[in-house]
């Protein structure tokens, strides 16, 4: 690439990425930066396996400096105008485990004794106080809403419904099917939530969250090894004026918190950690290829290659916005890592 940066996507996809301050950890060893950001759109990373530097440009890249409520200003605020104009919209957290996709997506959903956000608060709970003020401000206008939320994750090409009532998870997995041109693709015995408020969908997320660690054996593990869709569908009902009659619109708006895109055992990997890995580079790569048929207008998506990509047919193509946030660590020893996820992502090619 030369000449001023060109952004990375179409205009209904956007690609950002987010590169994290070291952790105390990485301090304490000593981990030396290898990634720069140049004028907010250029992540350049340089580490000594590599004779030149790795460039590339995306819708914006976010520099360890960048707080949470920039990022929603970014990335967030959009999908909730998104959404009240009837668009679909979807963000994605992607990168290797510890980058920091769960701080991005949901990061610390405690409200103050005045219900103040927390600053270390992500995107969802961001999301939905936006959306539900931009509620408030149309219900004045007439228009009612119903915002419907669920909640489910991705395992092993698996399933599973994080706010089922306990002992009810379907064994197997929850089936998708391809519904009819009016309810677009659905899961199966997947419960729905109505939420009137933002604190309704925090206590559903921390719900499902617990859930999520709980279901596994080996805990904190499994986690990193699916991935969690949170989904609300948001109708607006309006009379209209001359008929009387009522007509109804849906929008979803899915948070998509991905499985950590490293690399697994590569060799000698048995049993359940290859499986995990093979279910996880399976929808990974479908869901590149996803995104790039679509950028590049391709005539065949491979919806059907994944699961996770089957499940957000509806929100990714068409007239649906997708937001893709690559997280990143900013050091050295992370380097090869950092790439793959940057070149994974990088649309310039
Ligand atoms: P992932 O979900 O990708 O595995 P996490 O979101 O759990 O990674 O992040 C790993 C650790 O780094 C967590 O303790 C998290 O709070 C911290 N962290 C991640 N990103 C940031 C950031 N931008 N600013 C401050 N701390 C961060
Ligand atoms: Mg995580």
């Amino acid at each position: 690439a030369s000449g001023a940066p060109t952004p990375s996507s179409s205009d209904n996809i956007r690609v950002y990425v987010r590169v994290r301050p070291p952790s105390s950890r990485e301090e304490a060893n000593g981990a030396q930066p290898c990634l720069d950001v140049l004028g907010g759109q250029t992540v350049v990373l340089s580490d000594a396996s590599r004779p030149d530097p790795f460039t590339a440009t995306f819708d914006r890249v976010f520099g360890p400096e960048a707080g949470q409520e920039e990022l929603f200003a970014a990335v967030g605020a959009q999908m909730v105008e998104n959404c009240m104009a009837g668009f679909n919209s979807s963000i994605f957290v992607y990168g290797q485990t510890g980058a920091g996709k769960t701080h991005t997506i949901t990061g610390d959903v405690a409200r103050g004794e005045d219900g103040a956000l927390a600053e270390q608060c992500g995107l969802t709970l961001r999301v939905f106080r936006q959306l539900f003020d931009r509620i408030t401000d149309e219900e004045r206008d007439g228009v009612r809403y119903t915002v419907k939320c669920s909640y489910c994750e991705v395992y092993n090409e698996e399933l599973s419904d994080l706010l089922a009532a306990p002992g009810t998870r379907a064994a197997g997995g929850l089936a998708i099917r391809e519904g009819d041109a009016h309810r677009g693709v659905c899961v199966e015995g997947l419960t729905e939530h109505v939420a009137v408020n933002a604190d309704d969908v925090m206590a559903l997320v921390q719900r499902g969250s617990a859930n999520r660690h709980t279901a596994a054996t080996r805990m904190n593990e499994r986690s990193s090894r699916s991935h969690s869709v949170f989904t609300a569908v948001v109708e607006a009902a309006e009379a209209q004026p001359d008929s009387g009659v009522t007509q109804v619109r849906f929008a979803k708006l899915n948070l998509i918190d991905l499985a950590g895109s490293e690399r697994v055992g590569k060799s000698g990997a048995t049993g359940e950690q290859l499986t995990e890995a093979k279910s996880i580079n399976k929808s990974l790569t479908t869901l590149g290829r996803v995104v790039t048929a679509l950028t590049e207008r391709q005539q065949h998506v491979p919806y059907r290659d994944s699961r996770l990509t089957f499940l957000l047919k509806e929100s990714l193509g068409g007239n649906s916005k997708t937001s893709l946030v690559a997280c990143v660590s900013p050091c050295e020893d992370s380097a090869q890592e950092s790439h793959s996820t940057l070149a994974v992502v990088n649309q310039d090619t």
